[in-house]
């Protein structure tokens, strides 16, 4: 975890090998270390300034199970969004609620410039350990459960590259206009 103590931290993009190791679970101690909690608010900022709605800390280079999820109504990336609460999880645990499969454009920080069409599950359950190290649990439906899909498949090595139907379904942003509301009438 060298990298903690800097201040600006550069985004990590698809190959890196840092993005497919599995991250390691904190204890509850090192959730509650000054460290950690420094790492946080920097998380948020990082975040916030690349204009996403999640950021997983391997993306940042530090290989742990700390994700940051918060929907913003105001979002440049997404359209038509709720605002939602903020979330920050470590250790996270998910299981599915609802099978049945919902798909959205994902993009991702650490595919720049791209999104994909990807089916998840609907809804899930995710037990995880917030900011305090205090145990929570949350059901996450629509396209939040899709979010938090996104974000903690960072945690274990995985992007919603590999979560594609077909690479027919991986195109670049300004084209996604023409063809996204084709994709909504399935
Ligand atoms: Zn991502």
């Amino acid at each position: 975890m060298t990298k903690i103590t800097e201040n600006e931290f550069e985004i990590l993009k698809l190959g890196n090998p840092i993005l497919r190791q599995t991250a390691r679970e904190l204890t509850k101690e090192e959730i509650l270390s000054s460290e950690i909690q420094g790492l946080i608010p920097k998380m948020w900022d990082v975040m916030k300034n690349a204009g996403g709605i999640g950021l997983a800390a391997p993306q940042i280079g530090i290989s742990i199970q700390l994700a940051v999820i918060k929907l913003e109504s105001d979002s440049e990336r997404y359209d038509n969004l709720e605002n939602s609460e903020e979330f920050v999880i470590f250790n996270p645990k998910l299981e599915v609620i609802d099978e049945q499969k919902q798909g959205f454009w994902e993009g991702c920080l650490s595919v720049p410039g791209l999104r994909g069409y990807v089916e998840r599950p609907r809804k899930l359950k995710i037990k995880y350990l917030n900011e305090n190290a205090v145990e929570k649990e949350v059901v996450v439906e629509d396209f939040l459960a899709t979010v938090f899909q996104h974000e903690l498949d960072h945690l274990f090595g995985f992007l919603y590259v590999d979560r594609l139907n077909s690479t027919k379904d991986l195109v670049f942003e300004e084209e996604l206009t023409n063809i996204a509301s084709e994709k909504l009438l399935d």
